[in-house]
């Protein structure tokens, strides 16, 4: 039973780190664009202003996106290790309903919750 939920969860796993890669690649390539636009030595100061705020922002953006890429490969990682779904705090199971509400956990919901105090 757990195997077969296990299976779902990795499949979702590949593919939310799929769509991250492409994510990535998107606000890469806007933030180049972006770049390119910046060292233009045209254009006023005010638009100068919130071009910086928005490169800021993607710079932000795929700091995220990089974080939870790094998440779902260590998840993924577990699977062939073949130690997915456990604590790694006490080692215990982790609950079914959390992981796949969240694929990524590492910590039960006891150790989760200790951990947040
Ligand atoms: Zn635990």
């Amino acid at each position: 039973m757990i195997d077969v939920n296990y299976k779902i969860i990795r499949q979702r796993l590949e593919k939310e780190h799929k769509r991250m890669a492409e994510q990535l690649q998107h606000i890469r390539d806007n933030r180049s664009s972006e770049e390119r636009r910046e060292g233009s030595p045209f254009g006023k100061r005010e638009e100068e202003a919130s071009e910086t705020a928005d490169l800021e922002n993607m710079v932000a953006q795929e700091q995220r996106v990089m974080e939870e890429m790094v998440d779902i490969e260590s998840a993924l990682k577990k699977f062939d290790l073949g130690t997915f779904g456990k604590c790694e705090k006490c080692g215990r199971q982790i609950e079914l309903a959390r992981l796949e509400a969240m694929p990524t956990a590492k910590l039960c919901m006891n150790d989760a919750q200790k951990n947040a105090r």
